[in-house]
């Protein structure tokens, strides 16, 4: 069936975007594919970078690990959520680790796999998931793959940064495990400092820029293109759209677009947001609908029934235009589009 919106990804983007990430941090990066891949699509996310050489993936439940389906030779998966009191029978049937989470967890993964690996996440301020520093003492006699922790502030030049990197090598020293892992997209972008062994990328693998250091090394992944469902005329002094928001000052040239917040192109751009055609801008016309947008075409005569306009879906300034953070303009693409990888 046709279908009047399209999301286009660029595999050789996400995969030079990996090794970007790569070769900053010095040491082997995995890649975060929790949330389908930052909405974009975890099993083709986790085919391209295993073929660009990434070993190591992360999901945040065991639904997600199933949904991986198998990998390559080689590769490992990693439950971010660990395994909780009704996880215990697909952490038994998915070869997936869990990241343990806390003592509870601990001692339920001593419990029922006393003999595999898993890996441990140590709390060193962010106050989310972890173990405290204090409560090491519990990781004794696990098999501990990666040991991890979490930058709360590493997109911000935050004191909190060079606190939880004291913290986490004082953890690193007292807890032995294969290998030691801290850094996020924003975290590789602080310095190799904050590499230790191995990285956890997301974001940056699909195009974010979480920090200025990142700007020009990575590059845009996804396309959003919408087709023209009709072409009017909005007479001087009329509005367009729900709440009237917007009125044409004189009579303006617009186009209705198959895109709406039901797709993830959320109200927030109302009014702010733009498309294009060719070089020209075309600016978001009053309030965002559920499955339609208007955007103004009088730089674009041509345009009518039919065509595609790309929207301006340019994560960094798609973010100052709505308002939304990079990972939610990726994370909240809806399930309509006909979907391109490249
Ligand atoms: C999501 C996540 C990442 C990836 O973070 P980005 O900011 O998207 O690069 C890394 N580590 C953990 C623990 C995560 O939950």
């Amino acid at each position: 069936m046709h279908r009047p919106l399209r999301l286009t990804v660029d595999r050789t983007a996400i995969q030079e975007n990996w090794r970007w990430l790569q070769d900053r941090a010095g040491v082997p990066a995995g890649a975060a594919v929790k949330a389908d891949g930052y909405g974009l699509g975890a099993r083709e996310t986790a085919h391209a970078l295993y073929q660009a050489g990434c070993r190591d993936f992360f999901v945040s439940t065991w639904a997600e690990a199933d949904a991986l389906g198998p990998l390559p030779l080689g590769a490992s998966v990693v439950v971010l959520h660990g395994v909780g009191p009704k996880d215990v029978d697909a952490s038994q049937t998915i070869s997936a680790r869990p990241c343990l989470n806390s003592v509870e967890q601990v001692a339920r993964w001593k419990d029922i796999a006393p003999d595999r690996p898993c890996d441990v996440m140590i709390d060193t301020g962010m106050n989310r998931l972890g173990l405290r520093p204090t409560e090491i003492g519990a990781l004794d006699g696990l098999e501990i793959d990666t040991l991890h922790s979490h930058l709360a502030c590493a997109d911000e030049d935050s004191p909190m940064n060079p606190m939880q990197l004291e913290r986490f090598r004082a953890v690193a020293s007292a807890v032995p495990a294969k290998r030691y892992a801290l850094a996020n997209s924003a975290g590789i972008c602080l310095g190799r400092a904050y590499s230790f062994d191995l990285v956890r990328p997301g974001l940056s693998i699909y195009g974010g820029i979480p920090r200025e250091e990142a700007d020009g090394k990575i590059r845009n992944a996804v396309r959003v293109d919408a087709q023209v469902v009709q072409r009017r005329t909005i007479p001087a002094g009329e509005s367009c759209g729900y709440g009237a928001t917007y009125v044409a000052k004189e009579p303006t040239e617009a186009a209705i677009l198959n895109i709406g917040y039901a797709d993830g192109y959320l109200r927030s751009f109302s009014s702010r947001g733009s498309a294009f055609a060719g070089e020209f801008a075309l600016p978001v016309l009053g309030r965002v609908s559920m499955d339609l947008i208007a955007v103004g075409v009088d730089a674009a005569p041509a345009l009518r029934e039919g065509d595609w306009v790309e929207i301006d879906y340019d994560l960094p300034s798609a973010a100052k235009q709505s308002g939304l953070s990079q990972y939610e303009l990726l994370t909240t693409l809806g399930s309509r589009f006909e979907r391109r990888w490249l």
